[in-house]
């Protein structure tokens, strides 16, 4: 594989996108052991305002109580697989009203969305979107 090879071009068929919140199973865990998916201690927090959380999919307001933590994505066994730092309530909260419909708050915001294949490999389709 050559690594210094340009990425391939972005395919020209639109693709569906979905925003999925976490998992509640992820959340109730977090919240009641403190613990995230590497068991690192989750961080409590204050929002400053604008924190993206991924348990209601919108930007908190300043004086929120947080969590910042990380989650693995449930994707099989492989080398891409990440964990990434996300921001949800430290409480229960409702979840959002449609998943299918791109978070109102996130509109505008650059935001980077990675793609995996069956085989938990980066998939072409990973870009940078504006958020529109
Ligand atoms: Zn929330």
């Amino acid at each position: 594989m050559d690594l210094s090879a340009p990425l391939a071009p972005a395919p020209a068929t639109p693709v569906a996108l979905r925003f999925h919140p976490l998992p509640a199973t992820v959340l109730d865990r977090v919240r009641g052991t403190g613990r995230d998916a590497l068991d690192r201690p989750a961080e409590r927090l204050c929002a400053e305002g604008g924190e993206p959380l991924r348990c209601c999919l919108r930007d908190a307001v300043p004086g929120e109580g947080l969590l910042l933590f990380g989650f693995a994505p449930p994707l099989p066994e492989s080398p891409y697989r990440e964990v990434g730092a996300v921001f949800a309530h430290a409480a229960p909260c409702p979840r959002p009203a449609d998943p299918a419909a791109y978070p109102g708050d996130w509109r505008g915001r650059p935001q980077v969305l990675r793609a995996y294949d069956g085989r938990g490999r980066i998939h072409e389709a990973t870009r940078v979107h504006d958020g529109r």
